[in-house]
């Protein structure tokens, strides 16, 4: 069955003079559209309750599950502003169907893909106003589904009641004056995850493991971790919440393969799909910071970005251990392979380009 989502519309929205201010430079993560989904499941009596509301904040039970064992779980998608004003987003049944396998690695409920793009399409459609112009640009409406563990009750087992939500942010282009490569610190005490566990799943709980090797990274002056395979410390897995691809002289463009501790991005397989039409040999299979480190050295690898939805594609610049730095890519605004894929992703995104794949879906 499907759900339908009640409206119930709030008589102060932001003032239009204020929300065109805010769209003009928003930052990202900051400010959130007047509205919010929410929708409540509980053991019984499944989902119900779904409705969109004036945007705030949960009454929560200071026992309530999610504030102490965890039990949640995110995602996060963009809606971008096409030229005849009607809105879209990006392989949503791609994040739907990651939704339902994280939810079932944390012991919460699924939801079906219908339910779960109709309360996009819901938000968006009441919130209509806050989506940015993209024509020209890389403007967009960030989603943020997310569920949480709402029952009050501190025996250790899945909750019996569960919140969902959707939450919307207008965000701005993450580079403004050109693309700035990222260094990367090799983090070789922490692990985000490991053999068995959550890295594949997107919860926040990955997010909180991240933030000791974050702290880290800032200490030695980089802007982002990058982390290793919690076995062997020797392979590379990907950044706190972006995948990573190194690009070859000869063309090939290669990522790490799935390990089950790695997160399986959206624009991490969208670029893999892309690959050939740009003249790329994509390849995925396990790399070491050894090989990376030799191949950046000899010139084999002549880039490296990592990828995810909020800042689509980034040049990594400089990677930094306690053994030393190496650089492994060029100064500036970063490689042109880079480039190539980022504008390439953006063009489908944003309407630019053809939808040659099937990859968008009208919200509004
Ligand atoms: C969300 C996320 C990514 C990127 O996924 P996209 O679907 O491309 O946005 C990569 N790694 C982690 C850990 C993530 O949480």
């Amino acid at each position: 069955m499907s759900l339908s989502f009640t409206v119930t519309e709030r008589s102060d929205r932001l003032p239009d003079a204020e929300r065109e201010a805010i769209l003009a430079d928003p930052g990202f993560g900051k400010r959130f559209t007047d509205h919010m989904v929410r929708a409540t499941w509980t053991r019984d009596g499944g989902w119900h309750d779904a409705q969109v509301t004036a945007y705030g904040p949960f009454q929560l039970d200071p026992a309530a599950a999610v504030l102490h064992y965890a039990q949640e779980i995110f995602e996060g998608m963009k809606a971008y502003r096409h030229a005849d004003g009607s809105v879209w987003t990006f392989r949503p049944e791609a994040n739907a169907a990651r939704w339902n396998r994280s939810a079932q690695r944390l012991a919460l409920p699924g939801m079906e893909e219908a339910d779960f793009i109709g309360a996009l399409k819901a938000l968006v459609e009441v919130d209509k106003a806050w989506v940015p112009d993209s024509t020209s640009g890389e403007a967009s409406l960030y989603l943020r589904p997310f569920m949480f563990a709402s029952e009050a009750f501190l025996g250790v087992r899945p909750a019996e009641e569960v919140t969902f939500s959707v939450i919307a942010s207008p965000a701005g282009s993450y580079f403004t004056g050109g693309l700035k490569p990222v260094s990367l610190w090799i983090s070789e005490h922490f692990s985000r995850a490991g053999k068995g566990g959550t890295g594949a799943a997107k919860c926040g709980g990955n997010y909180a493991a991240s933030l000791a090797a974050q702290i880290e990274a800032a200490e030695n002056g980089c802007d982002q971790s990058v982390f290793l395979d919690s076995l062997e410390q020797k392979y590379i897995e990907e950044l706190g919440g972006m995948n990573v691809f190194l690009v070859h002289k000869d063309g090939r463009l290669v990522t790490p393969s799935l390990t089950g501790s790695i997160l399986e991005g959206v624009t991490r397989s969208s670029i893999l799909e892309l690959a050939k039409d740009l003249d790329l040999e994509p390849e995925e299979r396990k790399i070491s910071l050894e090989e990376w480190r030799a191949d950046a050295e000899s010139g084999e690898i002549t880039e490296a970005f990592a990828c995810g939805t909020a800042a689509v594609v980034t040049p990594i610049g400089r990677l930094v251990s306690t053994q030393g730095e190496f650089r492994t890519g060029p100064e500036g605004e970063g490689g042109p392979v880079a480039s190539k894929i980022r504008k390439a992703l953006l063009d489908v995104q944003t309407g630019r380009a053809e939808d040659t794949r099937g990859w968008l879906t009208r919200l509004a």
